[in-house]
């Protein structure tokens, strides 16, 4: 027996497949290997979907939605991928529901994971933070009050499709809220409203939605430390 669990230490050691060594980086800082896409000095990775050059602002080192200039996207386009999404929501204490800090996620340009001021505001199960917008409610409401950094974690599994471009595996998603778990190896059907028209088999960006709150004064809609690891 001993000989036995000898023999697979050693062939454990012999295999040349190691696990690649990545630096986990930091509270504010992205592992060794992601593409960071805002590091809080330059929209250079961002477009709005028209192909304009981002409107947003850069302020203390976060991206600050100026509403009514419109979602902004990444240029790259991404498949599968670990992406890490930091936010704010502005403080709208005049506003209900879906009035409320509303902005979104989306993943490939076609899936809204929404983003909203949850904290204390009742809305609609699925169209809360951190919902998969009209299709999957959170597990729960870890949200923070508006003005403070939250974090949303993805790990997000894009369809596969067949030669043909039909959908044989819709896509799926695991989120974490502020490091809760809310979202648990969910599919994701279809597209939610909003999408970019573009099939669910292709790659697409990750796309920030001006939601238009023209009644947001001092704390504005802000997005920093931003990074993808694709899979
Ligand atoms: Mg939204």
């Amino acid at each position: 027996m001993r000989f036995v669990s000898l023999l697979g230490i050693a062939a454990a050691w012999a295999q040349p497949d190691a696990p690649r060594p990545v630096d986990p980086g930091g509270a504010e800082q992205a592992p060794s290997d992601a593409i960071v896409l805002f590091d809080g000095g330059s929209l250079a990775a961002w477009r709005h979907p028209d192909g304009r050059a981002a409107e947003w602002a850069v302020e203390d080192g976060a991206m600050v939605c100026k509403s009514g200039k419109g979602d902004i996207q990444t240029m790259q386009k991404f498949g599968s991928a670990q992406i890490h999404v930091e936010f704010s929501t502005p403080d709208m204490p005049n506003a209900t529901s879906q009035a409320k800090g509303n902005s979104g996620v989306y993943l490939q340009g076609r899936y809204e994971i929404q983003v909203l001021d949850s904290y204390k505001n009742p809305t609609y199960s699925n169209g809360s933070a951190a919902a998969v917008y009209g299709q999957h409610p959170p597990l729960v409401n870890a949200s923070k009050p508006p003005g403070q950094w939250q974090t949303y974690d993805f790990v997000f599994h894009a369809a596969r499709c067949d030669a043909d471009g039909k959908v044989e595996q819709p896509a799926r998603l695991t989120l974490h809220h502020n490091g809760v778990l809310v979202q648990d190896n969910v599919n994701i059907s279809k597209p939610t409203p909003g999408d970019d028209g573009t099939s669910m088999c292709e790659n697409g960006p990750i796309r920030l939605q001006d939601h238009f709150h023209p009644d947001v004064k001092d704390t504005p809609l802000k997005f920093r430390n931003l990074w993808v690891r694709s899979l």
